[in-house]
């Protein structure tokens, strides 16, 4: 008979770690608590316009492809993809801009142009953030933080030095333009912490970044959901949604199974995807690993104040990604990561989807997502979401040179009460636990518990980390950890 495997959640991390049980031969079930699935990755449809709740940037199409191609499957198979050109603008000021296009050739010219000399250093920037970006996302990251053995490669041994600088000192020494240096620390902002405490290693985000480019699945990000639910379909995986897990049935050391708004669920192995602090809250305290204190101290990716906003006109000036940079990131990450607050000055980022993807939007209309990052655990109330609204606003009008406020339409916003609320995410993060040396790898809690026999995790609290690759990476790891524990026993 098929061993049973029930997984609480349906982000990115549960659902491929279904796809891979189920193709193993384990009977799988998949508990959502939402009426929705997909996590952090939900999709927000109103009047006829259609946003990403969550991710947006389709960075590393080879780990999307790798995992489709893991089920004899590819991306096109599910979802029509697009390389965006230009793959995103960054504002420094009023009508005062670099466009970042979808070469690394191009990319070039704009940098030679900011700083004369700056294309040779991105040159040996990007090769070593390349050779970097094949040892990471090709290998490294696809081991299950185990053993710190794993990171010892003949490879890495000659990059050690890596480990123990920064992004922020790397990126400086080579490029004294600010707003050039301002870039290329942008991509390691997805793995939650600020540039100076990233090691220099994580360099392959630039790869991504420059290298690889930026992709948009037509109608949205929403649409690899999508997919992977009809993969998981046809492989047999039960999806159940308004299942919202209470507790964890632990017996004589086991986990037996999940008990759904009242109801008893038998398994022979449990596996969450939901964030590792809220379920180790469904277990009885003897059976948690981790204390209070030790998620206190951790760092945490930010939290996100967002807003989804239906515009009655085209906008002009704007990329389908656009990052407002024109203020000094410094203070804006002390507010995130030393003293947490509010920021007086918040950096922004919106993306215009229906700039490139007409399916977003109603003809003539714009559909806009705006993020302000945020330290999680800050108070959130419908004042201070309204304040920041006008704030990023009124800056956007100024620096775009455009009045957009009297043609919205409706807005709606998303901030730390609802990251609680829908996804019972430790103090509101937004994108989970961050890559730090500290955070890295073996030193992130871990897949496979050390307490409960037959209880695992996934997702981006544990490894790899924060992102969309990183948590349809750590749905693979963890099926293998389940295939392998349950082939021992
Ligand atoms: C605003 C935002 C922007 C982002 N932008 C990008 C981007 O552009 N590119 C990128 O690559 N990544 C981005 N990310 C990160 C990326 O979206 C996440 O890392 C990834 O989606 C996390 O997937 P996950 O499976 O780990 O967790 P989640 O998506 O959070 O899934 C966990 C699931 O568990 C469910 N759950 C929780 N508790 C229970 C319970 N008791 N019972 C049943 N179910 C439960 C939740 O409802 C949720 O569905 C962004 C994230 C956010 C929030």
């Amino acid at each position: 008979m098929k061993k049973t495997v029930n997984i609480i959640g349906s982000g990115f991390s549960s659902l491929a770690a279904s796809c891979y049980l189920a193709k193993a031969g384990f009977d799988v079930t998949i508990f959502e608590k939402n009426a929705t699935i997909g996590g952090r990755a939900r999709q927000l449809t109103k009047e006829g316009f259609t946003f990403d709740i969550g991710p947006t940037w389709y960075w590393m199409p080879d780990v999307f492809e790798r995992f489709f191609n893991d089920f004899n499957k590819k991306p096109s198979d599910y979802y029509a993809l697009e390389k965006l050109n230009p793959a995103y603008s960054v504002y420094f000021g009023k009508d005062d801009f670099i466009t970042i296009e979808d070469t690394l050739e191009k990319i070039k010219i704009a940098f030679e142009k900011e700083e004369a000399g700056s294309s040779k250093k991105l040159n040996e920037f990007i090769n070593t953030a390349k050779s970097n970006y094949d040892i990471a996302i090709k290998d490294l990251v696809y081991n299950p933080g185990v053993s710190p053995l794993e990171l010892v490669t003949p490879k890495t041994i000659i990059k050690l030095n890596q480990f123990f600088s920064n992004i922020k000192r790397d990126v400086r020494k080579s490029f004294k333009n600010d707003r050039l240096a301002q870039i290329l620390e942008f991509p390691v902002l997805f793995l939650g912490a600020k540039p100076s405490d990233t090691p220099s290693f994580y360099s392959f985000m630039n790869y991504a970044d420059f290298g690889l480019g930026t992709f948009h699945p037509k109608n949205g990000m929403y649409q690899v959901i999508l997919a992977i639910e009809k993969l998981a379909i046809e492989l047999g995986v039960t999806i159940k949604t308004n299942a919202s897990i209470d507790s964890i049935i632990v017996e004589n050391g086991s986990a037996k199974g999940v008990i759904s708004n009242g109801k008893i669920y038998n398994s022979d192995i449990v596996v969450s995807g939901a964030d590792y602090h809220h379920t180790e809250t469904l277990l009885e305290k003897p059976h948690r690993q981790y204390s209070e204190n030790y998620w206190r101290k951790k760092t945490f990716a930010p939290s996100s104040l967002l807003f989804y906003v239906g515009f009655d006109k085209k906008l002009i000036n704007v990329n389908h990604h656009t990052l407002f940079f024109d203020v000094d990131f410094n203070v804006h990450a002390e507010a995130i990561y030393d003293h947490p607050k509010w920021p007086e000055n918040p950096l922004f980022y919106a993306s215009f989807p229906s700039k490139t993807d007409e399916s977003t939007a109603p003809e003539g209309k714009e559909a806009g997502i705006f993020l302000i990052p945020l330290a999680p655990g800050l108070q959130d109330t419908p004042e201070l979401r309204e304040i920041y609204f006008n704030k990023i606003i009124d800056r956007f009008e100024r620096l775009t040179s455009q009045e957009v406020k009297k043609h919205v339409i409706f807005k709606e916003s998303f901030c730390l009460n609802d990251f609680i609320k829908d996804y019972n995410s430790y103090k509101g993060n937004a994108y989970g636990m961050a890559n730090t040396l500290t955070q890295t790898a073996f030193l992130r809690p871990k897949l496979k518990s050390k307490k409960v026999e037959n209880l695992f995790f996934t997702g981006q609290l544990t490894v790899p980390g924060p992102g969309v690759p990183p948590a349809l990476i750590s749905g693979k790891l963890v099926a293998d950890l389940v295939n392998k524990h349950h082939n021992s026993n």
